[in-house]
């Protein structure tokens, strides 16, 4: 069922706290993390707790959610100092454009300049 926990899910573990993160904000909804291999000095992902395979099936399954984790991606940009030097957030959207990990999350990247078009 949509937002059920499934077991072979990395990040549904992560929420039940079966693989260990760095946790850096959490909500009855929310979780936000340290990502293991940093692109940039702030690299956060912010999670539902709930599973859903993507940015779009989130948006669409729990809207109030999608809007959730946007204002945690802001408090961690906050938390690091980073919001008034810009940052991006970044929901990489199927395997062509680099999900390897097919439960939603937001990158909140920044701490350093970033390109723009991305790669
Ligand atoms: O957008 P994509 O699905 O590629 O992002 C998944 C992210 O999850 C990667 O940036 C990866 O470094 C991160 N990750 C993590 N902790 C894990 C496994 C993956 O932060 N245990």
């Amino acid at each position: 069922m949509a937002g059920e926990p499934q077991a072979d899910c990395l990040f549904c573990k992560i929420v039940a706290g079966e693989v260990p993160a760095t946790v850096v904000r959490e909500t009855e909804t929310t979780l936000a993390f340290r990502d293991i291999n940093p692109q940039a000095p702030t690299h956060v992902l912010v999670i539902p707790k709930a599973h859903y395979a993507d940015a779009a099936a989130l948006a669409a399954g729990a809207p109030q959610l999608a809007a959730d984790m946007l204002r945690e991606a802001g408090e961690v940009a906050a938390d690091d100092k980073t919001a008034e030097s810009g940052y991006r957030i970044v929901f990489n959207t199927g395997s062509g454009a680099g999900q390897t990990v097919f439960h939603a999350h937001a990158h909140v990247l920044g701490g350093r300049g970033l390109e723009w078009p991305p790669g």
